[in-house]
Order: C-alpha cells, then sequence, then structure tokens
C-alpha cells in the first residue's frame, strides 16, 4: 500500500505517512484500481508509440522502395531530389494522433506517391 499523496510505500498499521505526514485513511481496495489504471495508460501510451515507430519506419521503408525505383532510371542525387519531399510529408502524416485518421492519410499519401514514381519511370529515360 502507498501513500495517496506522496506515493511513499506504507508499512501496513502505520497511521500517517512518514515522509509527508499525510493521515493514512485510504484502503489496498481503493488504491489497487489506480495503480492498474495508471500501469494501463502507460501500456496504452507505449502501444500508441509503438505504433507510431511502425508508421515512421514503413515510411522509411516506403521513401527507399520509391528511391531505388528512380535511381535505377534517374541516378542518385536526381532520385534523392525527387523522393525526399514526398518522404518528408509521408513522415509528417505519422504525427497524426489518430490512428484510423492517421492509417488513411498514410495510404492515400502513398498511393499519390507511387503513381508519381510510376509515372516519373516511364518519363525519365536515359
Ligand atoms: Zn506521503
Amino acid at each position: 500500500m502507498f501513500c495517496i499523496e506522496c506515493g511513499t510505500k506504507l508499512e501496513a498499521n502505520q497511521k500517517f505517512c512518514k515522509n509527508c505526514g499525510s493521515p493514512i485513511n485510504i484502503t489496498e481496495e481503493r488504491n489497487e484500481p489506480l495503480t492498474t489504471s495508471n500501469q494501463k495508460k502507460e501500456s496504452n501510451a507505449a502501444k500508441k508509440n509503438s505504433g507510431k515507430k511502425n508508421d515512421r519506419l514503413y515510411a522509411l521503408g516506403f521513401w527507399f522502395v520509391n528511391w531505388l525505383l528512380i535511381t535505377s532510371k534517374g541516378g542518385v542525387f536526381y532520385s534523392i531530389g525527387f523522393t525526399t519531399p514526398t518522404f518528408l510529408i509521408l513522415l509528417a502524416s505519422t504525427g497524426i494522433p489518430n490512428k484510423p485518421t492517421r492509417r488513411i492519410v498514410m495510404f492515400l499519401l502513398s498511393a499519390i506517391f507511387f503513381i508519381m514514381t510510376i509515372l516519373k519511370l516511364q518519363e525519365v529515360s536515359y
């Protein structure tokens, strides 16, 4: 059991918190759901972050594929110039907090950018 005011671990039958002096009148039943909901929040935040991390990896992978395709036709530097703006836009879209919205935006952007890459491949010839 922990002090509700400062979070210091309390020994059984303690009347006052030895850290902040708050009277101890909470039961373990009240304390536990608080801890559980905090843990839930933490794991949800971790999940959200890992989802965004995956989306960033996806953006990087998507950029790399397009970069390789354009490089095969237009050369390394031309390819960097062409694909970097699309990569930055895709990367920026990974910052959208709402996951379904983020996924839809990323999907649409990917589709548009990939079509642009395909068109560029047909246009540039060496
Ligand atoms: Zn305390």
